[in-house]
């Protein structure tokens, strides 16, 4: 995967890199910390593309909001230094025309922006009759249809290229990370619209440096196009997000240690060995499908008996005792609780959902 600089700088090609690399401060701050991440990330060889947060969406106010307008000159000399295309984030009209005067190469919608469909819009607007790729991060919440919106919002402005970033969701009392992040979201983004770059944003989902690139390994797994990951020179002294960012060497090294699956090999003994697999799954599928069905006959009946006797149907004593008993029967076959509980939710809000229908009969 080393990567080398093109001159002419030919955009289409690189963003058809697989995998597609972005990195870069989480903010500009001053031209000589943009120059000097530049320079270290493009010696990596392994970088396509550099950002940096021009104009910052803080929580907080007072905290440091970006340097705005002034940096986008800094980004045209990183470009020229690095030979790496430029990405920069935009919320409003006016900072896509600003990105654009000053030949940014990319843009890309953050979260507490996607979650806007004024914002977007306004956005999507200002890019009609500009042929530049636009990266849309998932909203803050965890809604797809939000994040299907913008997408639309932005294609219906006239914007061909468009790619995916998977930045993790909000989730109260989340410990773990900063955003969780929910993958069979972006999977479903991923069917949804297949074809569409899809990127990971671990930076913003881990919050801190030391569970990184387990979730980038997580994500090149999954099949995921590439990665955007925050890098600094000084990252404890960055002015935004320092526990998460990582020196360009760290990311060189993250890089390397990363190991990049191919989603289809050309090997007909593998594909025939995955198709056996695949039929086993299928036939398993087809018999848990037939035994939950199975299943909802019993509960019918069971909601038959409380119907003819009055009483409730949701019987808590009973439903943790079916709990308990499937936590430990789970653990010995090597189900997680987090599992269980899920299928089990599921399971028994069918159950009630038919026991609903024959009480209303
Ligand atoms: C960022 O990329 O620095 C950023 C603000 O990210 P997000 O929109 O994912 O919070
Ligand atoms: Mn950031």
């Amino acid at each position: 995967m080393e990567k080398t600089s093109l001159a002419p700088l030919d955009l289409t090609a690189i963003l058809a890199k697989r995998p597609l690399v972005i990195s870069g401060p989480c903010s500009a701050e001053t031209e000589e910390q943009v120059l000097a991440t530049a320079s270290q990330l493009a010696a990596t060889g392994k970088i396509d593309i550099l950002r940096a947060g021009i104009w910052k969406p803080r929580t907080r106010p007072g905290s440091f909001e970006g340097v705005g307008t002034k940096g986008l000159p800094w980004l045209q000399q990183a470009k020229k230094i690095s030979g790496l295309p430029v990405a920069v984030e935009v919320a409003t009209g006016k900072q896509v025309e600003d990105a654009l005067h000053f030949g940014v190469d990319v843009l890309w919608i953050g979260a507490r922006t996607t979650v806007n469909p004024f914002s977007v819009q306004e956005v999507a607007d200002a890019l009609r009759g500009v042929n530049v790729p636009v990266l849309i991060k998932n909203p803050i919440n965890p809604d797809l249809e939000l994040w299907i919106g913008a997408v639309e919002r932005v294609a219906k402005a006239g914007i061909e290229n468009i790619g995916l970033i998977h930045r993790g969701f909000s989730s109260y009392g989340n410990t773990e990370y900063r955003n969780a992040p929910m993958w069979h979201l972006a999977i479903e983004m991923k069917r949804r619209h297949p074809g569409m770059l899809l990127i990971n944003d671990p930076s913003h989902i881990c919050g801190r440096r030391d569970i990184l690139a387990e979730v980038a390994q997580k994500a090149i797994d999954l099949d995921f196009d590439g990665l955007i990951v925050e890098s600094h020179i000084d990252p404890d002294n960055a002015w935004s997000d320092a526990k998460q960012q990582i020196t360009p060497a760290q990311m060189g090294a993250m890089l390397e240690g990363i190991i990049w699956r191919k989603e289809d090999i050309d090997s007909e003994q593998l594909h025939a060995n995955m198709e056996k697999l695949r039929a086993q799954i299928n036939q398993l599928d087809d018999e848990l499908m037939l035994l939950l069905g199975q299943r909802m006959k019993i509960a019918d009946q069971i909601g038959q008996y409380k119907k003819d006797n009055n009483i409730t149907i949701l019987q808590t004593n009973r439903w943790n005792a079916i709990l308990e008993r499937a936590y430990a029967r789970g653990e010995k076959i090597g189900l997680s609780k987090e599992f269980i509980t899920k299928y089990f939710d599921a399971v028994h809000m069918e159950s009630i959902q038919h026991q609903n229908k024959i009480m209303n009969s």
